[in-house]
């Protein structure tokens, strides 16, 4: 889908900074109507307000904590409610950097609540309403440690490898219903991000950090060329291809009667 054309309202999770801000920014001027929604209401109406004046769009503001039961299922209800919803972004989460050992399991709890849990509820309470409409797009947040958990902590690797794999699965399910699936992997990305997951983004390698509105337009160009998964720092995208041609190259053995010869009792 091209979203240039498309017009409607876009939902997007996480907008009050960092990727959802620049999204927000990016699909108004795109001619979306927009509402945002994240805990920090105050960042939000600033937001809201500036990208009125600069667009002319309508901008709705929703204060809510996603890992709040009570906060997710008023944003499931509009998802439901609102018709003109033709886009989600599901984009809010959390990071760590801390390894196993020294992570608390509580705050591992909240990343999967908020990663995993409201991403899943969102996603299936806008599907319905793009399939009976027969259009709609779904962009996941994940993570190129979707791919590569070792390189951060391994809970918020293993969230973002659920977000690729229900996207994957979104996509198989829904391709043929007009609804459109993006996965974005981001690399590492100059935002509020790392400071929250303890980890200084001035202490990485400048070169592996890309800015937000590269890392936005750059996702929404892959978008706009019909990509399901877009990883904006890879280079050659024929070893995304080979990397996924694999594991296709894998389905069809992956169950059968009976064990592989190598694991024959003797
Ligand atoms: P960010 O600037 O910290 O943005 C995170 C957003 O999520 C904020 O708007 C925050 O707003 C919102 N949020 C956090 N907890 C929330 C909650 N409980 N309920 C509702 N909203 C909540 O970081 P970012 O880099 O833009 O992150 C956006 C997405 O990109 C995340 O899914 C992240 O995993 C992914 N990502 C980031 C990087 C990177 O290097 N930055 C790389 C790969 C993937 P409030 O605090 O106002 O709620």
């Amino acid at each position: 889908m091209n979203t240039k054309f498309s017009g409607g309202t876009a939902l997007i999770t996480g907008a009050s900074s960092g990727i959802g801000a620049v999204y927000a920014d990016r699909l108004a001027r795109r001619g979306y109507d927009l509402v945002l929604v994240a805990r920090n209401a105050e960042r939000l109406n600033t937001l809201a307000e500036r990208i009125r004046v600069d667009t002319g769009r309508s901008v709705t503001t929703v204060a809510a904590d996603l890992v709040n039961p009570v906060d997710l299922r008023r944003v499931e209800q509009i998802l439901r409610d609102d018709n003109g919803i033709t886009v989600l972004v599901n984009n809010a989460g959390i990071g760590g950097a801390a390894p196993l050992l020294d992570s608390e399991v509580d705050t591992m709890e909240t990343m999967i609540d908020l990663n995993v849990t409201a991403l899943t509820r969102l996603t299936y309470a806008a599907v319905p309403g793009f399939v009976d409409r027969g259009v709609g797009t779904i962009v996941n947040i994940a993570s190129i440690v979707a791919i590569s958990p070792e390189v951060l902590n391994g809970v918020y690797g293993g969230t973002k490898a659920f977000v690729l794999a229900f996207s994957q699965s979104l996509k198989h399910e829904l391709g043929s219903k007009g609804v459109t699936i993006q996965a974005v992997l981001p690399g590492a990305t100059r935002t509020e991000f790392w400071d929250i997951a303890g980890q200084p983004v001035d202490n990485l390698p400048q070169e592996i950090v890309m800015s937000v509105d590269d890392l936005v337009d750059a996702a929404l160009s892959g978008l706009d060329q019909g990509e399901f998964v877009t990883i904006p720092s890879l280079p050659d995208v024929a070893d995304w291809a080979a990397f996924d041609g694999a594991r296709l190259h894998l389905a069809p053995k992956l169950s059968s009667q009976k064990p592989a010869e190598r694991y024959a009792r003797t």
